[in-house]
């Protein structure tokens, strides 16, 4: 998809404050770091729109990002930060919970893992969350090019197996340095949307 038009329309902390035009979503989910912001300007070839390496601690909210007036990405605060208080751990799952359960626009979430390390086990309760509200799952296997490419089907097959993936979802191979898996992110995204 050629991008034409990419901008932040609002950072949300409560569902009165999500976008109501109707368009489909994608949301991004994964822990913090992994680099979801990465993600997201690499398939919009920007820079620097999504914010990268985001400090844990500062405000957690919901990011709409609206693209070519034809959908929005939505990144999701990141998880699996030990310092973070219990006070703000159950902010983030209230706010997670209002927003998976009831977003209609929503068409699918992308969960981003980093291919070098196992899953975590918030990365699998994720997963399994996900799918508990039925949502459609693409895990994205990222920083694949810090991966040998003789050891790469075996760490894309462990995040496979560690996930137990169900039939309908999909495992990509990604990287944000080299712009693999970029194409295929974008057909999946199409088909998701309706686009
Ligand atoms: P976020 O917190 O999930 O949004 O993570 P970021 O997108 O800020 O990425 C965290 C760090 O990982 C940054 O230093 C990125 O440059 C780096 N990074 C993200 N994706 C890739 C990738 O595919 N390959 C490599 N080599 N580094 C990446």
């Amino acid at each position: 998809m050629k991008v034409t038009n990419a901008e932040i329309v609002i950072s949300a902390v409560s569902e009165k404050q999500y976008p109501t035009d109707q368009l489909p979503e994608v949301a991004l989910a994964g822990r913090s770091n992994v680099g979801k912001s990465s993600f997201i300007n690499k398939l919009i070839n920007r820079k620097n729109l999504a914010r990268t390496s985001s400090k844990p601690g500062k405000t957690q909210t919901l990011n709409f990002y609206k693209i070519n007036e034809a959908f929005y990405f939505v990144d999701v605060p990141g998880y699996g930060y030990a310092k973070v208080s219990k006070k703000e751990r159950q902010k983030w799952g209230k706010m997670m919970e209002t927003y998976f359960e009831k977003r209609s626009s929503l068409k699918a979430v992308l969960l981003i893992t980093d291919v070098r390390h196992e899953p975590t086990n918030d990365d699998i309760q994720m997963y399994d969350y996900l799918k508990y509200y039925d949502l459609p799952v693409v895990v994205i296997a990222t920083k694949l090019d810090k991966v040998p490419k003789s050891k790469r089907a075996k760490h894309l097959k462990r995040t496979k197996n560690l996930f137990d993936l169900e039939p309908e979802d999909i495992l990509l191979p990604f990287s944000a340095e080299t712009g693999e898996g970029k194409d295929e992110a974008w057909s999946i995204l199409r088909e998701y949307m309706g686009l």
